[in-house]
């Protein structure tokens, strides 16, 4: 009795912070695309947050994950996402799937979505959360994401519409841009430093151009194209 009167006031105390997150941190601030805005609505982000911190799910801040690691903030998650400007016919790239939260986010958006993580703990902990929320248009691989998706396991068009990178690059990794298909978009922090710039970089006919959206913190992108730890 009282156990399942507690789980009714956690599923109330996190649907209220998760109405708190949409007004005050994503449409209050610059997130206007609707399709973000119902998929951050729907995905209940305490699953993907370690129990020791998940009273703080939705704290417009990052939250330590395990490894070092860290969830990006909420706000962060949506911008990225909207700037990615996915649909349902995307095939879409992404480097660093840490909790697996964003990866939930593109997933809903997405026809499919890669998912590459370097530490194993965490690839597998976020499979664990994803399968449970019963998405299942997402592959994982555990490995150095700076190189790319495993040749051998591309999907037939061999290359991605989408690339979304979820730790800081000094460069956005060559055997990375080699993997996006033309006219596709590549989101990425980019920056050796300890902040770096959010990017947009769009590829036509084979040509790369940029723009610049904010400055940020994310952890290192750790391998042979990325940064050393
Ligand atoms: N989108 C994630 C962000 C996690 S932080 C979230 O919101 O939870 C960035 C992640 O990139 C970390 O989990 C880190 O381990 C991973 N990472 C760092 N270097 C990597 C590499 N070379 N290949 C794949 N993943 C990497």
């Amino acid at each position: 009795m009282i156990s399942a009167m507690q789980g009714r006031e956690n599923r109330d105390k996190f649907a209220n912070a998760r109405e708190r997150m949409l007004r005050w941190d994503l449409k209050g601030r610059d997130i206007t695309d609707p399709r973000v805005l119902t998929v951050m609505a729907e995905i209940p982000r305490e699953q993907f947050i370690p129990r020791s911190h998940r009273s703080q799910a939705y704290s417009d801040g990052p939250l330590p994950i395990g490894n070092g690691q860290t969830i990006s903030q909420p706000y962060i998650v949506a911008l990225m996402t909207q700037e990615l400007r996915v649909n349902r016919s995307c095939d879409v790239l992404e480097i660093g799937t840490g909790s697996g939260y964003q990866t939930a986010v593109l997933s809903k958006l997405a026809q499919r979505v890669f998912t590459i993580e370097r530490f194993s703990e965490l690839a597998e902990s976020a499979q664990a959360v994803l399968d449970g929320l019963g998405l299942t248009n997402v592959e994982f691989c555990v490995g150095d994401g700076s190189c790319g998706w495993p040749e051998h396991r591309l999907p037939l068009a061999g290359c991605f519409d989408r690339v979304i990178i979820t730790a800081a690059v000094p460069a956005v990794p060559e055997p990375v841009a080699g993997q996006l298909a033309d006219g596709g978009l590549i989101v990425a922090p980019v920056g050796a430093g300890g902040v770096q710039e959010l990017i947009v970089c769009q590829k036509k006919a084979g040509r790369f151009s940029e723009r610049g959206i904010c400055d940020v913190r994310f952890v290192k992108l750790v391998g042979e194209y990325g940064l050393s730890q």
